[in-house]
């Protein structure tokens, strides 16, 4: 048989480059396409290509002669960035996905992976700290918070047409907080656990010991490790499950039990010094029951255990650019 070839877009990216490397220790042929090379390690797959896939042309270059494409390209960052971005992100991540997706079409890619979020979700969903668990069919009515949720709920819809429509076998995951090693920890794009990362990191290693954080950090959410998306990912491409599946954890705790959980990790003791900031939906968990049944699995690793693969790479990273 010969060698299935895919596409990952987004694979500078954080879950795209893991998931390269991933889809070759599979035995795969993959070609990663990006508007970045991956900042922290070599490219890892058979073929990168520096590519604005906002662009027509650029996709079908991108998805030219493969069975199989994973679209994980996005416009994306932490709350900090989605809360502040409405526009470019609405713009810049429908040209990606329609043209990607329409390419894929015109060029005869058989199976489709859609990166959705648990952003989709509605809004008066997830006004409790002690929110109820969020089903897949919970996305209806529509409400999502921001242009980002909004843009993927359409994408999703888009998928689902070009399958009933054209054939192309698409599949949708909503990913709930994906945190891992390689994951954006600075500049203004990362999320909550890479922040509270590198702060406590810095705390450690300057000894000053008050970490500031946006709200009071009573809001709930779920973490899911990288490996254990990978996992999800692979599972849900090969399955002939085509509606939209959460992935994620499904063990929900606050920001404030986050920041205590990677401080214990580094081995201090902080005091956080709650400030005004984005904080998002007030709860957000993910159900995992359908995940449970389509995929006779769910993800494996505890939030400690990811803190503790995660938490050592972002201290490095921090002592090397502080110079210690
Ligand atoms: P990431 O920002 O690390 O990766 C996205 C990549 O897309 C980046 O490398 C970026 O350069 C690239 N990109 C942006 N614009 C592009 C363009 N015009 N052309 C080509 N590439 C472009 O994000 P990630 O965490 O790896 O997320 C991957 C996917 O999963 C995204 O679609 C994201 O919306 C989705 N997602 C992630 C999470 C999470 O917790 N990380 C949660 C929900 C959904």
């Amino acid at each position: 048989m010969s060698q299935t070839k895919v596409l990952v877009t987004g694979a500078g990216g954080f879950i795209g480059h893991h998931l390269v490397k991933f889809l070759r220790a599979k035995g795969y042929w993959v070609r990663g396409v990006d508007v970045k090379y991956p900042e922290y390690s070599e490219v890892d797959a058979d073929e990168f290509e520096i590519l604005d896939l906002r662009r027509w042309d650029n996709c079908l270059q991108a998805t030219r002669g493969v069975d199989e494409v994973y679209g994980l390209a996005a416009d994306m960052g932490g709350m900090g960035f989605i809360s502040a971005h409405h526009s470019e992100i609405l713009h810049n991540n429908s040209l990606i996905n329609i043209h990607t997706l329409e390419a894929a079409r015109v060029n005869g890619v058989k199976r489709y992976f859609y990166t959705s979020s648990a952003c989709i979700y509605p809004d008066y969903k997830q006004t409790d700290a002690n929110v109820v668990p969020l089903k897949e069919e919970d996305a209806y009515p529509a409400q999502p918070q921001d242009a980002y949720g909004w843009e993927k709920l359409v994408m999703e819809r888009l998928c689902t047409h070009y399958r009933q429509d054209y054939g192309l076998e698409t599949r949708i995951v909503r990913f709930h907080n994906i945190f891992g090693e390689e994951g954006t920890w600075d500049g203004g794009r990362e999320k909550a656990p890479a922040a509270l990362s590198r702060k406590i990191a810095i705390a450690k290693l300057t000894g000053k010991h008050e970490i500031e954080m946006w709200g009071d950090g009573e809001q709930t959410r779920s973490f899911c490790h990288v490996d254990d998306c990978l996992e999800g990912i692979y599972r849900l491409m090969r399955s002939d499950h085509t509606s939209p599946l959460n992935l994620g954890s499904d063990r929900m705790v606050t920001i404030n039990q986050l920041a205590e959980s990677i401080a214990d990790i580094a081995g201090i003791k902080i005091t956080i010094k709650h400030i005004p900031g984005p904080m998002g939906v007030r709860g957000r968990n993910s159900d995992n029951t359908r995940l449970r049944e389509v995929l006779k699995w769910e993800p494996q690793i505890s939030l400690e255990d990811g803190l503790a693969r995660a938490y050592p790479w972002i201290e490095g990273q921090v002592r090397q650019k502080l110079g210690l």
